[in-house]
């Protein structure tokens, strides 16, 4: 191991042996003695535990070090914990803390503020673990906002924001959100109408507007909100005006109101309609300028949308591993269904579509390191088309890969026991936010091949 990695890596956190021993116990689970388990034992089904069919070959010291270590948390957490926490709707908090007590949380955040100093690549590599290892999307979306929507503020926060508020993110006392999508803006970011009222002395701000379908919000003690601080009539270009702010979400203030959505998968973490009406923040909720928000919040979208695609990745994974386990050892009309070409090759298929956009998702990572390391030969719109394209790719991969998963399992593909359909809900995800495919497919007709603009 090189001195850079173990050097990088003492910032992650503590020893792997000691990670281990000091995870929470987890909550006993009754599905394991169901009637499908037994019924799979009587069809002696094999317990062989799950192979790893991603191709590692080719990934960095770190990023493989970053795997290795994350997985070694996530097995703590196995796939009966995400199903129970999925059917009664309950945070993984355990989940989270183990992440944040091991250091994970700063991944991607300079060490001078207590992160590794790692970059994209290697966060892109712990969120595919996550989902990989079974957690999904749940696992994924109950740290997500916590590594990304913290860039932003460590790229432009004052220093008490950077002394106070970074390190009690890392280390898990606070937990964060994402404030952006609006129900009357829908994809139109730049109009959003929550506005935040500048007081006349200059004290503070006063909120109000609804946000939709903001993720963890229950839980989070604070939120990285964008807002409007200047109407729409009396700006230039539709993207002044706006502000990023990182407010406290306090629950005992007027003004400030949650309603949580019910939604199909990744049921372990709550999604909200959000409600701010004269909501009261102080002004030093800013983050650098007022009214450059929308400049501090396309920073973050390519990392977000690399992030995004990892994700994507680690569902389509453990779902392609879990149906070709299947294939091997379901046996009908007396021979394993995988001996059929007709399961085989969809699944074949699936597996090269990973691996496609395994490598489109890394080659976007690699782009926006370097070009965030200073490199001037890369352009921020060559990271752009490559983020958007490698997330677009990676969704429909996954997509591909689960629906193949629950159809090669037959009836038990429909069932929670055999987690694929959980994957399967949780995988339309990452093909609609943080940007839907129409508005990627867009995008690249746009900025690439020089089409007329279409919205
Ligand atoms: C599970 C989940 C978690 C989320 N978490 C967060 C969060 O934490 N914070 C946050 O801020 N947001 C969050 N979002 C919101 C997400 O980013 C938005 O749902 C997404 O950006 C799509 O916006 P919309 O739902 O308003 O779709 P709309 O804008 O209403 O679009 C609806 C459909 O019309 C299509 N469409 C619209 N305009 C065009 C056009 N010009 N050309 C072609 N097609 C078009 C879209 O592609 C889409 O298919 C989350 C969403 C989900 C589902």
């Amino acid at each position: 191991m090189s001195r850079l990695v173990l050097r990088r890596l003492r910032h992650v956190g503590r020893p792997l042996s000691s990670q281990l021993s000091s995870c929470p116990p987890l909550p006993s689970t009754s599905l394991r003695h169901g009637s499908l388990r037994d019924s799979r034992q009587r069809r002696a089904f094999s317990a062989t535990s799950p192979r790893e069919i991603m191709e590692t070959t080719g990934f960095t010291e770190n990023q493989l070090m970053v795997r290795e270590a994350v997985g070694q948390i996530c097995a703590q957490f196995p796939n009966t914990y995400w199903q129970e926490h999925d059917q009664k709707e309950q945070d993984p908090s355990d989940f989270h803390a183990a992440m944040a007590k091991a250091g994970w949380l700063g991944i991607a955040l300079p060490e001078s503020l207590g992160g590794s100093g790692l970059g994209i690549s290697e966060a892109t590599m712990m969120m595919q673990t996550i989902t990989e290892s079974g957690a999904g999307m749940a696992g994924a979306q109950a740290i997500h906002a916590n590594v990304y929507a913290t860039q932003p503020l460590a790229r432009f926060g004052t220093r008490e924001q950077l002394e106070h508020t970074i390190p009690n993110i890392i280390s898990g006392k606070w937990r964060a959100c994402f404030g952006v999508t609006e129900p009357n803006a829908g994809l139109n970011t730049l109009g959003l109408s929550t506005t935040a009222h500048r007081l006349p002395d200059g004290s503070g701000y006063r909120i109000s507007g609804q946000k939709i379908w903001i993720t963890c919000a229950q839980v989070a003690s604070k939120m990285i909100l964008l807002a409007r601080t200047t109407p729409l009539e009396q700006v230039r270009r539709p993207s002044e005006g706006l502000s990023l702010f990182c407010i406290n979400l306090d629950r005992s203030q007027p003004g400030l109101e949650m309603k949580k959505i019910k939604k199909m998968g990744g049921r372990a973490v709550d999604a909200n309609e959000v409600f701010f009406d004269g909501y009261s923040i102080p002004s030093s909720a800013l983050i650098g300028e007022e009214g450059k928000g929308f400049k501090m919040i396309l920073h973050g979208m390519n990392a977000e949308r690399c992030l995004l695609a990892g994700e994507a990745l680690g569902l389509g994974y453990a779902a392609l591993s879990r149906a070709a386990n299947y294939a091997r050892e379901r046996v009908v009309f007396g021979r394993p269904i995988g001996q059929n070409q007709g399961v085989a090759h969809p699944l074949a298929d699936a597996y090269m579509r990973l691996e496609a956009a395994k490598l489109a998702t890394y080659h976007a990572a690699r782009l926006y390191d370097a070009a965030a390391a200073g490199n001037e030969s890369i352009k921020q719109d060559a990271v752009g088309v490559a983020a958007n394209s490698a997330k677009y790719v990676a969704a429909e991969a996954a997509f591909a890969a689960c629906e193949r998963a629950v159809l090669a399992h037959g009836g038990m593909g429909y069932a929670a026991e055999y987690d694929v359909e959980r994957w399967l809900r949780e995988c339309l995800v990452p093909r609609i936010a943080p940007v839907s495919r129409e508005m990627i497919l867009n995008y690249i007709g746009e900025k690439v091949l020089r089409l007329p603009r279409s919205y």
